[in-house]
């Protein structure tokens, strides 16, 4: 009886394309003595198995057991179907037959096994393009689907004959590896300098030598370029700084190996499995013996990557220093270069030397970035190694466009019970940065065959992705900014209940008119109550505090002290001149030019104005983090605070870290007193709001809560209270996780807008 052959149609769905799947599942056939056929299609891949239930058995749990690293099965669905008899086991040519779509793999850093063949097979001596079924570029070379050379940026390159035959051959690890090149047939690098290009096979060891020498690269990596310099060399650090007029903002590091990472950083055994994963993130690590001062700019932390391309690993070979900046290629504020001609015209400016290879990138994508809070991944900015991997949604996202915000920008697709988000796009104030967003809409909408139905922007009546979302003539949802990040943090965690939400960021745009950003909400996704919220303060300028933190430090004592002689004797005064004082008071008298603010980000700008931690900022977020990196963590001291008519009273805060000023208190107590006194008012808020409402699922989102101290301390304390506590992780806490929740809030609306029709308060 257990002999008689029986056939099973299987369908995968998942991450299963571009991950060696066709040919694992063609393995695990021939070992399990299982025929039919094998296919790609555009729903994920079908098998035809045709065996005894024992074999078909031992098949299965080989799909499930022993599926590539890289994949990731979502659904596996066997029916039963009419034997056809095969004689063998093959894989078919990919069909294209449907709408729908399955996953396309992110890029994946070279593997073990291709590092060994760069040293031993004859074909790849030293080749930096090495591939296999398991790594290589992924999502940077695909055009469209499925996922077949031709229809990536490798097409122009036509296999040798050798190639040609691991590409055939069942048992060899490059089966059907699409990017399969060696020395013979695949891209190459060369360098440029000047108007001079030539190839050479010393590359490694020449641009290994020229970072020795305190030159400045820009090699071509897999989603953009990157400018590299030695991170042990002061010198170089400032010229890559002055040449790329980046004042202050940290850079990251890539280092040789774990060992550098943990003789140099305190490291965790999560932050040691996110370094080495094959998604090859930057994640922010303490430092303990720091690179060049100018690396990181006087905060205690580093954004630490390891190597990802078969080059990385041979520059490091001929390199004797262990670590080297490694920072996004691009002309100010502009995003990533792609473009081999941009980057010989216009990154020649800023590096010495040109590094650059013959095959094109079709999408961009960053380095991503996370840290390790609670022992979990927290997602800063989620691109390489994670794009466009979806995330899974528990409301019908199919047909909704979710447009993003405004700085550090993602967009999202709906599709079915998936969101496709995109990868980091940036601040789209920049001209390129938003013509790279319109270009990355189409893209995806292609790519993923994405018939747009209903529109998701941010309520912002400036915001160009609004502006964009708006033009696009469909059903067009507004949402609120921050009702956005608290739903965002939701359909990560799969809530739709009523929460407590704490929406702490920079700036968004409120409901009334006014700026919010210290909010704290009852919300669901169809609609939030504003329960509480931070004092509003006049930003004198506008949008000019971001750049001047002092001036929202002298709003504030303007707002709680009366007398001005008090605080112009303040140190972080001194150097303005007192007519700019008395100018800006006025201003705020006469309302001019003055918006009023909510936002928890301008409170952190006071705070590390007034302490002189930092009066002026040279990046986005940078009193926050200078903020955060002086912190006395064992300093258990808060601040007071009081409720006024649902508003967040910190005239007593200000009353006390000005006399702590006074009396010389180190600001590093000051600070962790401040983010003490934050941390007891969520807590007390949270009691507050149970207490009336029962709800005990606290949710916390927002740009303030990439704040390690913050967020670390405040879960821990929530939870011994009892609440069940919800934050970031697969995406941003800033704005680059918007998208998800105006994804969520749409979905939900459409779901009931014929028997409601409301969205909002
Ligand atoms: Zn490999
Ligand atoms: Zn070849
Ligand atoms: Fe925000």
């Amino acid at each position: 009886m257990g002999d008689i052959v029986i056939a099973y149609r299987i369908e995968i769905k998942g991450l299963v394309q571009g991950v060696g799947f066709r040919p694992f599942i063609y393995r695990i056939a021939l070992h399990n003595n299982i025929l039919g056929w094998v296919e790609n299609n555009n729903e994920g891949v079908s098998v035809h198995a045709e065996g005894t239930e024992l074999q078909i058995d031992g098949f299965i749990q080989d799909i499930n057991c022993k599926a590539p690293l890289a994949a990731s099965i979502s659904s596996l669905i066997k029916a039963k179907v009419k034997s056809e008899h095969f004689t063998d086991f093959s894989i078919k040519k990919s069909a294209s037959y449907s709408q729908t779509i399955t996953e396309v793999s992110p890029d994946i850093a070279v593997c073990d096994d291709c590092l060994h063949d760069l040293l031993t097979q004859h074909h790849r001596l030293g080749y930096s393009f090495v591939n296999c079924t398991n790594c290589g570029p992924r999502f940077t070379i695909i055009q469209a689907l499925p996922y077949d050379r031709h229809q990536t940026t490798m097409q122009p390159f036509e296999m040798c004959a050798v190639c040609k035959g691991e590409y055939e051959n069942i048992l060899d690890r490059r089966f059907h590896a699409q990017p399969i090149a060696c020395n013979h047939c695949g891209p190459v690098y060369s360098i440029a300098k000047g108007d001079l290009l030539y190839n050479t096979e010393e590359i490694p060891a020449f641009i290994a030598s020229e970072i020795q020498a305190g030159k400045i690269i820009a090699l071509k990596g897999m989603g953009g370029y990157h400018f590299m310099c030695d991170a042990e060399n002061e010198q170089a650090v400032i010229t890559l700084r002055n040449r790329k007029q980046r004042e202050k903002k940290p850079f990251a590091v890539m280092c040789k190996n774990l060992q550098t990472v943990e003789k140099r950083f305190e490291v965790s055994e999560q932050e040691k499995k996110s370094l080495v994963s094959w998604r090859r993130p930057i994640v922010l690590l303490r430092n303990k013996k720091p690179f060049a001062a100018s690396v990181s700019m006087q905060l205690n932390t580093t954004g630490i990557l390891l190597p990802s391309m078969p080059m990385h690993y041979q520059i490091f070979d001929f390199l004797t220093t262990d670590a080297i900046v490694f920072t996004s290629g691009n002309v100010t504020d502009e995003p990533v270069c792609i473009d081999d001609s941009i980057a010989l015209n216009e990154l020649s400016n800023i590096a010495d030397i040109v590094v650059t290879y013959n095959r094109e990138i079709h999408n961009r994508v960053d380095d991503s970035v996370m840290m390790i809070v609670n022992k979990k991944e927290r997602m800063l900015r989620r691109s390489k190694g994670f794009v466009p991997t979806p995330i899974p949604s528990i409301l019908n996202t199919e047909g909704i466009f979710a447009a993003g915000a405004e700085l550090t920008n993602t967009f999202a697709l709906g599709k079915g019970s998936q969101v496709i988000f995109s990868q980091h796009i940036g601040d789209l104030k920049n001209a390129e940065t938003m013509e790279f967003y319109e270009e990355s809409v189409d893209r995806f909408s292609t790519l993923f065959r994405f018939q747009n139905q209903f529109v998701a922007c941010d309520l912002h009546p400036d915001y160009l992705s609004s502006n964009y979302a708006r033009s696009l003539g469909l059903p067009t949802l507004e949402i609120q900014h921050h009702h956005a990040h608290i739903a965002s943090c939701m359909a990560e965690h799969g809530l739709s209940e009523k929460v407590i939400g704490f929406a702490f960021d920079g700036t968004g745009y409120g409901d009334d008119g006014t700026i919010w950003g210290g909010e704290v909400f009852v919300c669901d996704f169809a609609g939030y109550e504003r329960k509480f919220h931070f004092d509003p303060v006049p930003l004198p300028g506008g949008d000019q505090v971001t750049k001047y933190p002092w001036r929202t430090a002298l709003s504030y004592l303007y707002k709680y002290f009366n007398e001005l002689v008090l605080y112009t004797e303040l140190p972080f005064l001194a150097s303005i001149e007192k007519k700019e004082i008395v100018l800006l008071t006025q201003m705020i008298d006469a309302k001019m030019n003055c918006p009023l603010s909510s936002g928890a980000g301008r409170l952190f700008d006071a705070v590390a104005a007034l302490t002189g931690i930092c009066t002026t900022s040279s990046y986005h977020a940078e009193s926050p983090m200078q903020l955060e990196s002086i912190i006395a963590s064992d300093c258990k001291g808060k601040y007071l605070y009081h409720i006024e008519n649902k508003i967040i009273v910190f005239y007593k805060m200000f009353h006390q870290i000005v006399n702590d000023i006074q009396n010389n208190t180190p600001v590093s107590i000051i600070s962790a007193k401040f983010h003490n006194t934050l941390i007891a008012l969520i807590l007390d808020l949270s009691k507050n709001i149970r207490k009336e409402t029962n709800i005990n699922k606290v949710v916390l989102s927002g740009g303030t809560f990439q704040n390690r101290y913050l967020l670390g301390l405040t879960e821990q304390l929530l939870m011994i209270e009892g609440f069940e506590v919800y934050s970031h992780e697969k995406v941003p806490s800033n704005d680059g996780g918007i998208a998800l929740g105006q994804m969520a809030i749409a979905s939900a609306f459409r779901q009931s807008a014929t028997s409601t029709g409301f969205y909002g308060r």
